[in-house]
């Protein structure tokens, strides 16, 4: 078993935020306090399955280890700033986190399938030239506590922590703001607690990573995880993803896709899938002939291509995709044999849709204005603002 880093914060003195501990953490925290394993199970049951906010509600667990944790350890969450309910059912928290900066959530409901699109980092210092948190520029990666965090809010917002209750959060993508595998411990452990029995017990198949290609950090991410994986493409050619997706010039689509492969093919399960995101942006990507260069490309590869149309934002001249021209991109998929479902938008109404949930966060002034006021968006449909009850 290697050592896992909180043994050095508790070395240090750190304060252990234990919403952050993966089972694995837990299990080595317990140790070192001179507990037995199963504490960590208790622990982790009380914060992931029951919704525990303060260790003194851990009646289960001795009076005097439970004035020990108090000592050294808390349960933190992010901070609710802003709840927003949309009409179509999503849901869209605004978080602050350590620091100060704000982060953003977003539930997206679907018949029996609830998805939490989860932040990994502040901004993002990957800068691709479509994407409203690349021009934020990059501040800071999330904790662990802060990722998971998220899944534990949303769930306790929904009333569906216990695993034997119908559960609001049915699968979790990581495709809100950042790169997660830029900051891969903290995702790392947070995916695996989503996955865990003492966690929030969902199954790998619905916990995805997405990630634009940090092929150094994909090539050992199996080691670590068997998450669900995505790609974010976006680009049938090195030349057009260059521009897009500026990391590709490091590790061009050929790299990418390997890496890709190697990792679909460690999963213990066969007919494992890889995502494909394809972003359509009007006269940039989104033309027959990219359909065709694209169904090529990806003939031999086991996936699913998703077709996001372009979510136009302030700081962005790229166009949102014709509807005719996203309609004959999929066709030619279909022709040639590819699964490609149009993923169209929700939550408009509060700017919801992932991997945009910094589309509303563009000029910072003017949002922190807006958050004071109240008022997410002007000129949009109103939607029901809900004030977090402490
Ligand atoms: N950094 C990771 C995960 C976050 S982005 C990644 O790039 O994969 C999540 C998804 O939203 C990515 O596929 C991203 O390319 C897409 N996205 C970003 N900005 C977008 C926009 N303006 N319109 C549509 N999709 C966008
Ligand atoms: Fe970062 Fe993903 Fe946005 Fe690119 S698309 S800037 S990797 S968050």
């Amino acid at each position: 078993m290697t050592q896992h880093r909180v043994l050095k914060q508790l070395e240090k003195g750190e304060r252990i935020n234990l919403l952050g501990l993966s089972r694995d953490a837990m299990e080595q925290f317990f140790l070192a306090l001179g507990e037995k394993k199963f504490r960590a199970h208790q622990v982790m049951k009380w914060i992931h399955h029951r919704g525990a906010e303060s260790i003194d509600d851990m009646t289960d667990v001795s009076k005097k280890l439970r004035e020990r944790l108090v000592e050294i350890a808390e349960i933190r969450a992010p901070k609710i700033i802003k709840q927003l309910d949309a009409k179509d059912g999503c849901r869209k928290w605004l978080l602050e986190v350590d620091g100060g900066s704000a982060i953003e959530t977003v539930f997206i409901p679907d018949g029996e399938r609830g998805t939490l699109c989860v932040s990994s980092q502040v901004g993002c210092s990957l800068d691709c030239s479509f994407c409203a948190t690349g021009k934020q520029g990059f501040n800071k990666d999330l904790t662990a506590a802060e990722i998971i965090g998220q899944v534990w809010l949303a769930a306790k917002s929904f009333d569906s922590l216990d695993p034997k209750k119908h559960r609001a959060v049915t699968n979790v993508v990581m495709m809100g703001m950042g790169e997660p595998l830029l900051n891969f411990d903290n995702v790392v452990d947070s995916m695996n607690t989503m996955m865990d029995d003492y966690g929030y017990g969902i199954s790998k198949r619905r916990v995805t990573l997405s990630t634009s290609g940090v092929v150094p950090q994909l090539d050992r991410l199996a080691d670590y995880t068997d998450a669900s994986l995505a790609i974010s493409l976006h680009a049938p050619n090195d030349e057009i993803r260059d521009v897009l997706v500026p990391i590709n010039k490091k590790y061009p689509i050929a790299r990418l896709l390997e890496s890709s492969q190697n990792y679909i093919a460690r999963m213990p399960d066969s007919n494992r899938k890889l995502t494909v995101e394809y972003t359509l942006i009007r006269d940039v990507n989104d033309q027959p002939e990219h359909a065709r260069e694209l169904g090529k490309l990806l003939k031999d590869i086991p996936c699913k291509i998703n077709l996001i149309p372009f979510n136009p934002f302030d700081l962005s001249d790229y166009k949102k995709v014709r509807d005719h021209d996203l309609k004959t991109f999929q066709e030619i998929l279909h022709k040639m044999g590819h699964v490609a479902p149009i993923r169209t938008t929700r939550g408009d109404d509060i700017d919801a849709a992932c991997g945009q949930l910094s589309g509303a966060v563009n000029d910072r002034t003017r949002r922190a204005e807006r958050y004071k006021s109240g008022q997410w968006q002007s000129g949009v449909e109103p939607v029901r603002i809900i004030e977090p009850k402490n």
